[in-house]
C-alpha cells in the first residue's frame, strides 16, 4: 500500500456465495484535498462485518446506499484528522465512523457517516474498530437493552466465537447468567469455554437440537441468534416461560438462494415468549454509554476483547471472506496502519495475529 495515495478497494461484481478475489478492484487515487467544511482523515484500522457482501450485492443493506459496480465499499473505520477545515473535528482526533475501503477520505461529517471520537481508554484505538465500536454496540443493544438479562438466566448464543457473539458471551457472564454458545468446530468450541460459556455445541459436528433439548431441560430464559435458519428453528423448540428470542443476525441464510421460512414461531405463544429485532443503528444514542462500559470491564479484566486482526489493507477481501468461511475468531479486523501516538500493546495481547 503506498502512503501518498489513496488506495481503494470498489465493487467489480456482485458475489455469488463467499466473496472471492474476483469480486473486488484495487484503485489507487489522489490523496483528496477538503474543502470548506470538511476534513481529512487517514485510516488507520477497518471493520469487518457480514453485511459487506450485501453492500457488495447492491441492496441498500442497514441504511447505506446501494453500490454500484466500480464504487468504492462501505465499511465503518479508525482513522486520524490530518488536515480540518471543519471547526468540529481537529487535526489529531481519532474517529470512528463510514471511512469506506480505502486509505484517505475527506469527509463533512455527515449525520449518514455516523462519526464518532473516540474517547480515550487507555486502550489501543484497534478496540474502536470492534469491541469498542458498532460491533459492542450491537451486542449491547441486542443483549443488554433488547434481551433485558437477569442474574441467573440461562442464555444461549449462537455465532459465539464471532464478533457480536464473543461479546454478548462475556457480557453474560458479568451479569451473572449461565451460557450455552454454539459455534463451528472442536476449536472454536473449546474457545467459547475459555470465555465463558459452561456447555459448546459444535453445530457442524453435533446434532444441535438434541444438544439443545439435553442441556435445557427446563427451557433457555434468552436465545441470542447471529446465526438464524435451522439453528433458530432448533432453539424455538426449547424456551422457557418469558423467554426472549433475540434477532441479532442470520448469517446462514444470506448466502441462500431462497429465505429460511421459520414456520415453527408459534411456539412463542406456549410460553409467553417473544422475540425482538434490533438494528443497531437505531441505538446509536447509547453508543458512548455503551463503550465506557464495555472499556470500564476491559480495564477491570472482566472482559476479554477479541479481536481476529488482519495486517495490511491489501487483505480487506480476505478478511471479509473469513465471515462466511468461519476463519475469524473475534471482530474481524485490518490493520491499515500502526496505531498514531505509538501506544504502548498491551491489550493486543488479546489480538490475535497483532
Ligand atoms: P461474526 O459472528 O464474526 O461472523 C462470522 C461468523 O459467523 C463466522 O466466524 C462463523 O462462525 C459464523 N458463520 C458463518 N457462516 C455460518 C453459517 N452458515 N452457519 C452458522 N454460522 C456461520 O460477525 P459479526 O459481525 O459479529 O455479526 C454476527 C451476526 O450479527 C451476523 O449475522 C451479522 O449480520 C449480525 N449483525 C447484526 C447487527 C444488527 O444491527 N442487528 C449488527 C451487527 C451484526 P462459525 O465458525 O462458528 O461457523
Amino acid at each position: 500500500m503506498r502512503d501518498d495515495r489513496n488506495c481503494q478497494w470498489r465493487v467489480a461484481a456482485r458475489p455469488v456465495g463467499n466473496v472471492k478475489p474476483t469480486d473486488f478492484t484495487y484503485t489507487e487515487e489522489d490523496i483528496p484535498k477538503p474543502g470548506d467544511g470538511e476534513f481529512l482523515l487517514k485510516t488507520i484500522y477497518l471493520g469487518l462485518a457480514p453485511v459487506m457482501r450485501m453492500y457488495m450485492q447492491g441492496t441498500g443493506a442497514a441504511g447505506e446506499r446501494p453500490l454500484e459496480i466500480g464504487d468504492v465499499i462501505h465499511g465503518r473505520g479508525v482513522a486520524e484528522v490530518i488536515e480540518s477545515r471543519n471547526p468540529d473535528f481537529r487535526v489529531g482526533e481519532v474517529v470512528q465512523g463510514q471511512c469506506g475501503w480505502q486509505t484517505y477520505k475527506v469527509s463533512r461529517g455527515t449525520p449518514q457517516e455516523r462519526f464518532f471520537k473516540c474517547r480515550d481508554y487507555g486502550l489501543p484505538y484497534a478496540l474502536s474498530a470492534g469491541v469498542l465500536g458498532m460491533t459492542g454496540l450491537s451486542a449491547w443493544a441486542g443483549f443488554i437493552e433488547r434481551g433485558s438479562p437477569k442474574s441467573g438466566d440461562l442464555v444461549v448464543v449462537s455465532g459465539a466465537a464471532g464478533g457480536v457473539g464473543s461479546i454478548v458471551v462475556q457480557m453474560a457472564r458479568i451479569l451473572g447468567c449461565r451460557v450455552i454458545g454454539i459455534a463451528g468446530g472442536p476449536e472454536k468450541c473449546a474457545f467459547i469455554r475459555e470465555i465463558g460459556c459452561e456447555h459448546a455445541i459444535d453445530y457442524k459436528n453435533e446434532d444441535v437440537a438434541a444438544r439443545i433439548a439435553a442441556l435445557c431441560p427446563a427451557g433457555m430464559d434468552m436465545y441470542f441468534d447471529n446465526v438464524g435458519g435451522e439453528i433458530l428453528a432448533a432453539s424455538m423448540e426449547h424456551l422457557a416461560f418469558g423467554a426472549r428470542v433475540i434477532l441479532c443476525g442470520s448469517i446462514s441464510e444470506y448466502t441462500r438462494k431462497e429465505p429460511f421460512g421459520l414456520v415453527n414461531y408459534a411456539r412463542l405463544r406456549a410460553v409467553d415468549a417473544s422475540m425482538h429485532g434490533f438494528f443497531v443503528y437505531n441505538h446509536v444514542e447509547n453508543f458512548h454509554r455503551c463503550t465506557d462500559q464495555l472499556a470500564e470491564w476491559i480495564n477491570a479484566g472482566k472482559l476479554n476483547p477479541i479481536q481476529d486482526m488482519e495486517q495490511g489493507f491489501e487483505r480487506m477481501p480476505d478478511a471479509l471472506a473469513s465471515l462466511y468461511s468461519g476463519r475469524n475468531v473475534g471482530v474481524q479486523c485490518c490493520r491499515v496502519r500502526q496505531e498514531p501516538d505509538g501506544r504502548p500493546a498491551d491489550w493486543r495481547e488479546c489480538i490475535k495475529g497483532a
